[in-house]
């Protein structure tokens, strides 16, 4: 293990300290130093196998800059505000691409070969988009417990809501890895505020594949446009992992529902527009999971009263909230989907959800990742910077394994990767 590429992730590679440092400063090895052709095919082997080879060390850095090169001169050739519509999409098999370690930076533009260099222009403007548009104002919303509306239109302009959604329907009809960029790049940066992928990729999936053409016509080019923001409501102060345990309940009434009860923790509770509730329709069903149904409830009807926003420990400027519902009168035309079949549409759709959360979170990690890089590289103590005592290298590579998760497909190579770095922190 330790015969690893001198500048080869040192928690992947089982390096020492002095390698580690190497890595840190990114610094091509010197010739002499690389190890045997055995061992640095061992390390290839590690990428994946079936994959291209990584390039060597010396060729990095030259590439990598090639490859930003190139997006930028795609990007001031032509406007880059949409993401690759779906059809259109290429992934990036042929391509040279950087995967996540060994870039120069984590959050690099132009590297991982899931996405394509139409991903990349994609990114620039999204990039963009959260530089100018939300971290300037982030502080405020933080304050406030709450994003500007004016910013989910300015989102909606610039094409970043509803990418996943079909053209069809009033979506945008992008790939999942467009959509996905949005996710990764709010979180790099580091501005949890709007909870824009919540609308897009867990609330408008439901209505674009269950709702009537009616309901699709109805909201899906709205919150496409950023004009109706949508919400749902699952979780109850007695219904959170156990979704069956909701009390919140419709009853006919005529054609149409009486909606009661309430919710809780509700993301974009406070600004919504729109909100997918669960209710229980039917308590004679053989088990809960049968007698539940969804519906979309509107901002104004009578009898939907929002609670007051909640106070968090992080995540202040995503105005997450209490719903409640007292007697609100639903027309039929409110079901979505079919009659007791809410919890076979929340088993269908929140695998989806689960993967976003994923990658915001291995995003986030990232981020703080090249965070505390930066700072310890500056940072002096002691008469030497941070990122030269020991202690702190240790830190900042157990940071970086998990950051480099993103990137272990099979649950050997997370483990190795765990033991590997307990050993780095251990200082052995
Ligand atoms: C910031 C934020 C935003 C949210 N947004 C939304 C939203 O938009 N819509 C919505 O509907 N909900 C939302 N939620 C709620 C979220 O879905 C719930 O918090 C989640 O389902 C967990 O439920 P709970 O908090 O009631 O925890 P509980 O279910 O009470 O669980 C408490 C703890 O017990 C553990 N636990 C529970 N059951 C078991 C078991 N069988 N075995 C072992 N351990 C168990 C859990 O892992 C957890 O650690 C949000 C929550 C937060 C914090």
């Amino acid at each position: 293990m330790g015969q690893a590429e001198p500048d080869a992730d040192p928690a992947r590679a089982g390096g020492t300290a002095l390698q580690a440092r190497s890595w840190l400063s990114r610094r091509p090895a010197p010739p002499s130093r690389r190890p045997p052709p055995a061992a640095r095919r061992s390390a290839i082997r590690l990428h994946g196998q079936g994959s291209p080879p990584v390039p060597s060390a010396a060729v990095r850095p030259a590439m990598a800059a090639r490859l930003l090169l190139r997006s930028l001169r795609v990007l001031s050739a032509r406007s880059a505000t949409l993401p690759p519509p779906s059809a259109r999409c290429s992934h990036s098999g042929a391509e040279a691409r950087l995967e996540t370690p060994s870039a120069k930076k984590l959050t690099d533009i132009g590297i991982r070969r899931i996405f394509s260099s139409e991903h990349d222009i994609f990114r620039e403007s999204v990039r963009k988009f959260f530089q100018e548009e939300v971290i300037p104002y982030h502080e405020e919303w933080e304050k406030a417990g709450e994003v500007s509306r004016e910013l989910w239109e300015k989102a909606g302009k610039q094409g970043l809501l509803g990418i996943n959604i079909a053209e069809k329907h009033g979506g945008i009809g992008g790939d999942l890895l467009s959509t996905a960029v949005t996710w990764e790049e709010q979180a790099y940066s580091n501005c949890t505020g709007p909870g824009f992928s919540l609308h897009s990729d867990i609330v408008m999936p439901y209505i674009a594949n269950y709702g009537t053409k009616e309901q699709i016509e109805q909201f899906i080019p709205q919150m496409t446009a950023g004009k109706c923001i949508g919400a749902i409501a699952m979780t109850e102060p007695g219904a959170g992992s156990d979704l069956q345990g909701v009390r919140t309940n419709a009853k006919r009434s005529g054609s149409d529902w009486i909606l009661n009860g309430s919710k809780v923790f509700i993301t974009n509770g406070w600004l919504s527009d729109l909100v997918i509730v669960v209710a229980v329709t039917n308590r004679e069903a053989r088990s809960p999971a049968h007698g539940i149904s969804l519906f979309l409830v509107e901002n104004g009807m009578k009898g939907f009263i929002k609670g007051k926003k909640l106070h968090k420990m992080g995540m202040k400027a995503q105005d997450t909230a209490e719903l409640f519902f007292e007697d609100v009168r639903l027309p039929a035309s409110a079901l979505l989907g079919e009659e007791n079949k809410g919890f076979y549409y929340l088993m269908q759709e929140l695998p989806q959800e689960r993967l976003l959360i994923a990658d915001l979170a291995i995003s986030a990690c990232e981020f703080m990742f090249e965070e505390t890089r930066n700072y310890v590289r500056q940072r002096k103590a002691f008469g030497k910077t941070v990122a030269h005592i020991q202690i702190y290298l240790f830190i900042i590579i157990y940071k970086y394994t998990v950051a480099v998760f993103r990137y272990t497909r099979r649950g050997h190579r997370i483990s190795l990767q765990m033991v590997v770095s307990h050993h780095v922190v251990a200082g052995n």
